[in-house]
Formats: C-alpha cells, structure tokens, sequence
C-alpha cells in the first residue's frame, strides 16, 4: 500500500562534509547503487567540480556536455541533463571543472541559494519516478553546498574515522541551522556514517564512540570499513557493488542503503 504520509517525489539528499578525503564521493556512488540495486530508482547529482562522482560512474569527460553547472546557471532543463549509467535504476547529473567558477557567478543572482531547489523540484521531474536523489557535494560551505541543503530534504554527513574528525561538525552544523532559519525549515539530518573504519584500530573505535556519545541516534550503525576494494573501483570506473560484489565494502553499503530506507519509514511514522 501507498504511504500516504510520504511526500510526491523522490527523497533528497544533499552528502556533505566540508573536509575533503571523507568518504562523501565513494558514500554517493556506491549508496546510490545499493539503493539502485534495491530496485529505487536513484539519481545522484554532482555538484563537485571535481567530477570525481560522474568520473566513477564511467562518464567520460567528452560525454559532460550539459551537466550542473548548465542545469544552475543556463537554466537547462533536468530532462537535457540527466544521464544513463551502465547500472539499472541510475542515473547522473554529471559535473566538469566548470562548476568552479558558480560560486563568483551566482552571488549577484538573486536566487543564488535557490538554483538547484528550482530545478530540481520542477515538475518535469514526475515523469523520472525517482525514489531518490543523491547530491555529492564539494569539500565546501560555499554557495554549491547552501544549494545542495536548500534542495534537500535531508543531510547524510561521511564521517572518517580519524583524528579530528568531530572538529569540524560544529561549523557543519551551524551551516545546517541557518539553512533551516533561512530557507529550509524542514531539513532534517539523516544521519552521520563512520567511514574508513578499521575495527583494529584503536583510534576509529575511539571516533566511533566520541559520535556515538555526542550525536547518539544521528550515528548510523552500520560503518563502512576501510576496505581496498572500495579505493580501486573508481578507477574502474564502476561503484563497488560492481566491480567486487561480495567485497565487505560492497556489503556495507547494502547495509547502509537498508538503513537508510528504514529511517525513510521511521521518519513518516
Ligand atoms: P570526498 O568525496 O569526501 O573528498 P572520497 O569519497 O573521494 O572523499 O574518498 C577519498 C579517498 O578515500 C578516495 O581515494 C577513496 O577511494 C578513498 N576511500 C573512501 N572510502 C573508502 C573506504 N571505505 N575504503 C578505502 N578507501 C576509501
Ligand atoms: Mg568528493
């Protein structure tokens, strides 16, 4: 039976950390395509100019030729820039170097906070069906995240599993609260994942319980361990679900993807 509860559309998510090297690009792709695998229909957006998320998931850099930076600033429209992958039920708005100039571009646009909410939330996305949308944010607080946050229903933060790696929340977090008083009241914290976890070491069982003290329930309890197979598939240019299915990072993301759609449950109860 339909949940009557569930907004229309897709559920967004913005995955962001301001710290780069965090997890936020293998956590969107491989997410993304254990969500995808569990039959939701899954677009992820990449908002880094890095294009590290468009890279992994095999589009070539000659195949970019609309991509975020278009659908924000040209006002493109989703359906002109949205990408099949090689995986069923995903799909991606890719991202190329261009994206780095928005931020200058945009701070005389009056909308500036609200490009990626506009274009996404149009109403051309019906015909999508999507269940989810992934938004792969830059290692930022600039104007691409402020987008990401004003677009999304929710924030999933990748947390490694490091020293220092609370530090930087408290500014993370600051973001997320004027998001709410400015532009967003309703956006909710999906969760933080410990990512990079090495279960032999000290140290990220010592993260683990600092977060799990400080941010209690916030804490997904499944943890993405470091794991090598996860690193090399990039450069495969396949998520891990693909390139080793039955690797433990494979794993812990199918773990991940079932929490997630749980809290989705949870959350309309
Ligand atoms: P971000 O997008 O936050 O900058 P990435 O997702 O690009 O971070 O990850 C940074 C680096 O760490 C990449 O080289 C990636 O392959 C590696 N990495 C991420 N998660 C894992 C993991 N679970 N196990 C091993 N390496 C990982
Ligand atoms: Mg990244």
């Amino acid at each position: 039976m339909p949940d009557p509860t569930r907004p229309r559309g897709p559920k967004i998510i913005a995955i962001a950390n301001q710290k780069g090297g965090v997890g936020k690009t293998t956590t969107t792709i491989n997410l993304g395509s254990a969500l995808a695998e569990a039959g939701q229909r899954v677009l992820i957006v990449d908002l880094d100019p890095q294009g590290n998320a468009s890279t992994g998931l095999g589009i070539e850099a000659d195949e970019r030729e609309y991509t975020t930076y278009e659908l924000l600033l040209e006002e493109i429209e989703l359906s002109q820039v949205v990408q099949d992958t090689e995986i069923d039920n995903l799909k991606i708005v890719p991202a190329t170097v261009d994206l780095s100039s928005a931020d200058i571009e945009l701070i005389s646009n009056e909308k500036r906070s609200f490009l990626l909410h506009d274009a996404l939330r149009q109403t051309a996305m019906d015909s999508y069906g999507l269940d989810y949308i992934l938004i792969d944010c830059p290692p930022s607080l600039n104007l691409l995240t402020v987008n990401a946050m004003v677009a999304a229903h929710s924030v999933l933060v990748p947390l490694q599993s490091e020293f220092f790696a609370l530090e930087g929340l408290s500014q993370l977090m600051l973001t997320i609260r004027e998001v709410r008083q400015s532009a967003n009241p309703n956006l909710r914290i999906e969760g933080i994942v410990l990512t990079m976890f090495d279960a032999r070491n000290n140290l990220s069982s010592q993260v683990e319980q600092d977060a799990r003290d400080n941010l209690g329930d916030l804490v997904f309890q499944t943890r993405i361990p470091r794991n090598v197979r996860v690193s090399e598939a990039p450069s495969y240019a396949q998520p891990v679900l693909q390139y080793d299915t039955a690797s433990k990072g494979a794993q812990a993301y199918r773990d991940l993807a079932r929490e997630l759609m749980s809290n989705q449950t949870r959350a309309a109860a």
